[in-house]
C-alpha cells in the first residue's frame, strides 16, 4: 500500500457519520500534524463533539494554498453495503469504504504529502482546512471561515478536494433550504365549509412553486452544467391527523439550487408574495389562515473566473484545459463569497460513487491525486 493508501485505512475507520463526533479523526490527524512539527488550531461546535482542523506551515505569513476537505461523511443506513463500510478493503484497483471517494481520499493524499513538503524551503505557504458537518449543508465550515475572515492572511487561493476525476471544477449551483408551514383551521370532515384545509393551502403553495420552476426554465442559463437553469423542488411533506378531520397543519420542505446569476432572494420574495395573496383569500372567514417559509439551510454558488491564478495553476498541474460545472455544492462557495478567495474543485475519485452502498475510490485516482499535489507543493518552493 501507499502512504497514501494507509492513512486513508486510517480515516475509513473513524465512522465520521455527520450526526456523530468526529473528534477520534481529528486527534489522529492533529497527533499526525504534531509529530512532523505543524500545530493545529481545532474550532469546536456548541456540543464539543465535533471539530474543524486548520494547520498552516511555510511561511506563514506569504500568501499560499488552502487544501480543504471535509471529514464527515454520510450515513449507511438502509443501504445495501457487500463489504464493511468503516473497514477499508481492496479489490483489484479499487478501495471500498464510506468515505473513500467523498472525500477522505483527498485529506489523506494530502496528509501523506505534507513530511516531503516540509523538507523543501517553501516561499508559499500552505494551509490545511478540514471540516466538520459539510454533509448536512455545509454547516461546520462556517466558523472556520469566521476565523480566516479576521485571520491577518488568508490564503491566496484554495483547493477544495471533492471528486471530481481530478478535473478542475470552477463553479457549483448555491443552494437554499427552506420549510413552508401552512396553518389552517380544524373541523369535522363533514363539515368542509367550517374548516381550512391546511393541505390544500401546502397544495397551492407547491403550485406556485412548480410555477416559478417553469418560468426559471425560459430564464438564465448555463449549458455546462446537466440542468442548465435554476431549479426548484419539494421534498418532503407532512400534515393532517386522521381522515375525519380537516387538516390544521401541513409543512413541506423545498429547495432552491441557483445559477450564480439567479438570487435566491429574489426568489424567496416572490414565494412569500404569492404565499400572501392565497392567504388573503381566506384572512376574513379564517383570521387564523398563515403561511410561512423560513430559510433552515443556505450556502452560496461558486463560480471562479477561468482567468483566476488558481484555475490556470490547476489546469497546469493536471495538463488539461477542460473545465467543470458540478451538480453537487461544495464549501467552496462560502470561501468564495465569504472570504473572496479563489477556488477551484479538484479531487480523487467520482461522485457517482459518493454517498452509495460499496463505495470505492480507484488506485489509480489516488495516485493521481498523490502527483498533483507533488506538482502543486514544487510550485511553492
Ligand atoms: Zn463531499
Amino acid at each position: 500500500m501507499t502512504k497514501t493508501e494507509q492513512i486513508l485505512q486510517r480515516l475509513v475507520s473513524f465512522p465520521t457519520v455527520s450526526r456523530d463526533s468526529n473528534l477520534a479523526l481529528i486527534e489522529y490527524i492533529k497527533s499526525y500534524l504534531d509529530d512532523l512539527g505543524i500545530e493545529s488550531t481545532l474550532i469546536f461546535n456548541d456540543g464539543k463533539n465535533k471539530a474543524n482542523l486548520y494547520a498552516s506551515f511555510g511561511p506563514v505569513d506569504s500568501p499560499g494554498v488552502m487544501l480543504s476537505g471535509h471529514t464527515d461523511v454520510v450515513p449507511i443506513d438502509g443501504q445495501n453495503w457487500t463489504v464493511e463500510p468503516f473497514t477499508m478493503s481492496e479489490k483489484e484497483d479499487r478501495l471500498y469504504g464510506r468515505g473513500t471517494t467523498d472525500m477522505k481520499g483527498f485529506i489523506a493524499a494530502v496528509l501523506a504529502a505534507v513530511p516531503d513538503a516540509m523538507e523543501l524551503d517553501l516561499k508559499r505557504s500552505i494551509h490545511l482546512a478540514f471540516s466538520y458537518d459539510e454533509e448536512i449543508g455545509c454547516v461546520g465550515v462556517r466558523s472556520m471561515v469566521d476565523m480566516l475572515e479576521s485571520a491577518p492572511n488568508k490564503p491566496a487561493f484554495c483547493i477544495v478536494g471533492e471528486p471530481t476525476e481530478m478535473k478542475a471544477a470552477v463553479a457549483h449551483k448555491g443552494k437554499t433550504g427552506a420549510i413552508c408551514v401552512c396553518r389552517g383551521v380544524e373541523a369535522h370532515s363533514a363539515l368542509t365549509t367550517s374548516g381550512l384545509n391546511a393541505i390544500y393551502l401546502a397544495s397551492d403553495m407547491i403550485n406556485v412553486i412548480r410555477d416559478i420552476q417553469e418560468g426559471l426554465k425560459s430564464g438564465s442559463s448555463d449549458h455546462h452544467y446537466d440542468v442548465p437553469y435554476s431549479t426548484l423542488h419539494v421534498g418532503t411533506i407532512e400534515g393532517g391527523t386522521a381522515l375525519n378531520i380537516i387538516p390544521r397543519e401541513c409543512l413541506f420542505r423545498f429547495e432552491i439550487r441557483n445559477l450564480k446569476s439567479d438570487d435566491p432572494e429574489g426568489i424567496l420574495t416572490e414565494i412569500r408574495q404569492k404565499a400572501q395573496a392565497i392567504v388573503d383569500q381566506y384572512s376574513e372567514q379564517f383570521p387564523e389562515a398563515g403561511i410561512s417559509i423560513d430559510v433552515f439551510n443556505q450556502y452560496p454558488a461558486l463560480d471562479t473566473s477561468p482567468e483566476e491564478e488558481v484555475v490556470r495553476l490547476v489546469q497546469s498541474l493536471i495538463d488539461s484545459d477542460e473545465i467543470l460545472k458540478l451538480g453537487f455544492g461544495t464549501e467552496g462557495g462560502l470561501f468564495q463569497h465569504r472570504l473572496g478567495v479563489p477556488t477551484v474543485v479538484c479531487g480523487p475519485g467520482s461522485m457517482d460513487q459518493g454517498h452509495k452502498p460499496d463505495e470505492f475510490v480507484s488506485r489509480a485516482q489516488l495516485g493521481k491525486c498523490d502527483q498533483f499535489l507533488k506538482n502543486l507543493i514544487r510550485q511553492m518552493v
